[in-house]
């Protein structure tokens, strides 16, 4: 057997109700390594070609690094992989936390997961014995209640569930799979595709401990990083959390603000890590083994609801697209954002980021509701620096209810009314402002992460060639930009 693994996998066929042990070669577990490489080998391996990702052909694959279970900082991780039902390619999330130590404990490198279960179940893995459980009764429960019925009805507190939320029961693109009620495979709808399966959750308990090659070596090796770690580059995660990196992010103009019409917040001092360290964090929480103890464990209330220590504290990521994104600079609005994202199963990283791009088609007009009045002037709603688009003849074409208006326009209407906000990062330039400019995907309606100053206004927007051509859409469009010193900057607006 290979330093590190099992040698086993877990096949688990929902649809018959089977449960089947493969072993596995260490020739195999060389040529696919770690728990990306494994995922990924079984994804390709297994799910058909034009499978519906929230079908049954879909396959779930949850596995395990090679130094997942020793005894080093921030190596107990687990990597779900799956088809994506937000892309349609392989989508793969990693998490930490407890989880995937106790997963390999129990005696399996990586949980299969293919078919459909007739009704909702569980699966209950411990210490190389597993078997489903029926999930009736878990069904619609927020992730909190779900694991401590586990917990009670197994009768062990050290039980570690890894679960799809409700928002993974309803087919959310976005849903995630949680552990801990705090630690997300976030990305790529991987809690949907769970869902789909009728599959709650998958319980571990394993006390079997991987070998490795030089256990002397390793703990010497974990040592000197525990003894190290205050003088390294990282001791500020570990204080302040991920969300350490915000302010630099404010500073370098690259933190998302109001769905991504600036990179510099006004409020990001209310919502850094040093602020959440400061005022509303009850403790520090880590992973297995990990001297680094990024998480955040946090305990307030917003507008008298309660928000529990369980559910963590947010995230850089969190903070960015629930605060700076939707225009936030209350922490404790965040803190309970983050709560509900946990105990619903949701991504935090794309439902804040849709938040915020509902925001802006609110209040840009292009997704008012019938009946409603008109948006009020930027002035009564306190943005000294918001501008509307002047000459916003089409829909904003990221709105997809603009899209046949947008289609049948010229290209000197295809204005990309992105709005724009003064700089507080370049100067001006004689009359013309810079401004910048954020871009997201006609097609799909996702933001691209790329964004690019402009002076006074952008260019047009071709129309992307084919219906997926998210990059290419992006790229032609920021090429198009007139950038500052640019001899191409518009002189009309
Ligand atoms: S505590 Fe932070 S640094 Fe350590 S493993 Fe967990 S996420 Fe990684």
């Amino acid at each position: 057997m290979p330093y590190g693994y099992n040698g086993k996998v877990l096949h688990v066929d929902l649809t018959a109700g089977k449960l089947e042990v493969e072993e596995l070669e260490e020739a195999f577990y060389r040529t696919y390594l770690g728990g990306s490489g494994l995922g990924m080998a079984y994804a390709l391996k297994l799910i058909p070609p034009g499978a519906d990702p929230l079908g049954p052909d879909n396959v779930l694959v949850i596995s395990l690094g090679v130094t997942t279970g020793a005894p080093i900082s921030g190596q107990s991780r687990a990597t779900a992989t799956a088809k994506s039902p937000l892309s349609g390619a392989i989508g793969d999330a990693q998490a930490g936390g407890f989880w995937p130590a106790e997963a390999k404990g129990a005696g399996f490198d990586a949980y299969i997961i293919k078919g459909k279960a007739k009704e909702p179940v569980y699966l209950w893995v411990q210490d190389g014995e597993a078997e489903l459980r029926d999930a009736a009764h878990l069904w619609g429960k927020v992730t909190g209640e779900v694991q401590a019925t586990i917990r009670e009805e197994l009768d062990d507190a050290k039980i570690e569930v890894l679960q799809c939320g409700p928002a993974g029961e309803m087919g959310v693109r976005f849903a995630c799979i949680i552990s801990m009620c705090n630690r997300a495979h976030g990305r790529s709808g991987m809690g949907a595709v769970m869902g789909s399966k009728n599959l709650k959750a998958i319980a571990v308990r394993g006390h079997q401990r991987p070998e490795v090659a030089d256990g002397k070596a390793l703990t010497s090796l974990a040592r000197w990083g525990a003894q190290n770690f205050p003088e390294s580059d990282i001791y500020g995660m570990g204080v302040d959390g991920t969300a350490d990196v915000l302010a630099y992010q404010n500073e370098s103009g690259g933190l998302p603000t109001r769905n991504w019409s600036s990179g510099v917040f006004e409020g990001y001092e209310a919502i850094t890590g040093a602020a959440m360290s400061n005022s509303i964090l009850k403790e520090r929480d880590t992973c297995y083994a990990c001297v680094v103890r990024c998480k955040r464990v946090v305990e307030t209330e917003w507008q008298g609801k309660e928000v529990l220590p369980q559910y963590g504290g947010p995230e850089y990521e969190t903070l960015a697209t629930f605060g700076s994104y939707c225009g936030v600079d209350d922490l404790a609005a965040v803190a309970y954002a983050n709560q509900v994202c946990n105990m619903y199963g949701l991504d935090t990283i794309s439902c804040g980021a849709t938040v915020a791009f509902a925001m802006d088609c609110f209040e840009q007009w292009t997704c008012w509701p019938k009946g409603r009045p008109g948006p009020v002037s930027a002035s009564a709603r306190g943005r000294k620096t918001w501008s509307w688009p002047s000459r916003a003849t089409t829909c904003r074409p990221t709105c997809r209810k603009s899209s046949a208006a947008w289609a049948s326009s010229t290209p000197s209407t295809r204005l990309a009314p992105t709005t724009s906000r003064q700089s507080t990062m370049a100067p001006t330039k004689g009359t013309l402002r810079p401004i910048r400019i954020a871009w997201a995907c006609w097609t799909c309606g996702r933001h691209s992460p790329r964004a690019a100053w402009a002076w006074k206004r952008s260019a047009t927007r071709p129309i992307p060639s084919n219906g997926t051509a998210c990059s290419t859409a992006s790229t032609s469009a920021n090429s198009s930009m007139a950038r500052p010193g640019s001899s191409t900057i518009p002189t009309s607006w």
